[in-house]
């Protein structure tokens, strides 16, 4: 058994066990939960001394895992009440009451599926679904026990079920450049449809001729919103 430092004062400090690859390079554009982009995929490489293979024995027998995370670009932040964006954006509830970033405690907590674990060097694991930006500290993994964890009567508040999405439609350019872009990234053009079909703008942002652009990987993904669907203009190398 290894030894962890003692637990003797209400302070915690914990170290990562590895920081979370993922196509978001910045927040504006993640989805607002995991698995509504089944194709952001996360790459964890575990970090000394938990890179062991022995670690994750058994891991491979379960399909979902909880990731515990820091939200370490909003460290720091935190207010009382916030204004969850399924509220429109004008709306307040407490800090406890909803998901936001901008906690006491910055922890995160999220659902996804575990892909694979490669131990050929270190322990890499892969998942689909995630919500994090690149670089995000992982804390812990968690096997999800659906038995006990999952609860089909719940309540679930303000949240209420998935909202509506928008269509998504791609210019001839930018058909054209995610063709060119699949030898690199093939899952892009579907990871394009699923962030945009969640409609990431800011509430109330209702301006049809307005190009937002959206970070993934190495590209700046140009679209507008116009009624009901997102068009992709163009994709830009960064
Ligand atoms: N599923 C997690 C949870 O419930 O704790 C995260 C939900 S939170 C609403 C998801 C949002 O957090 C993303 O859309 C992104 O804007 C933001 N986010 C993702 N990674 C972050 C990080 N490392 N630091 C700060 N904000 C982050």
């Amino acid at each position: 058994m290894a030894k962890s430092p003692p637990v003797t004062q209400d302070t915690y400090s914990f170290a990562p066990i590895g920081y979370l690859r993922t196509p978001f390079a910045d927040k504006f554009g993640i989805p607002r939960q995991p698995s509504l982009a089944p194709h952001a995929t996360g790459e964890l490489q575990l970090i000394a001394p938990y890179d062991r293979a022995e670690a994750v024995r058994g891991l491979e027998a379960f399909s979902h895992v909880w990731l515990t995370f820091v939200f370490h670009q909003t460290a720091g932040q935190w207010s009382p009440t916030v204004r969850p964006p399924r509220l429109g954006g004008n709306q307040r509830v407490g800090v406890f009451a909803c998901r936001s970033p901008f906690r006491p405690n910055p922890i995160g907590l999220s659902l996804v599926e575990l892909a694979a674990i490669d131990t050929d060097a270190g322990v890499k694991l892969t998942f689909r679904g995630v919500d994090l930006v690149d670089g995000t500290p992982i804390l812990d993994i968690k096997p999800y026990i659906p038995y006990v964890e999952s609860q089909p009567d719940a309540r679930s508040g303000f949240v209420g079920g998935e909202p509506e999405r928008l269509a998504v439609a791609f210019s001839e350019q930018a058909d054209q450049q995610c063709l060119a872009a699949q030898p690199k990234y093939p899952d892009l053009r579907e990871l394009i449809i699923e962030v945009l079909a969640q409609d990431p703008r800011p509430a109330y942002a209702d301006d049809p001729q307005r190009v937002y652009g959206i970070r993934l990987y190495q590209l700046d993904v140009k679209w507008r919103c116009d009624g009901r669907t997102a068009f992709v203009e163009s994709l830009e190398y960064l």
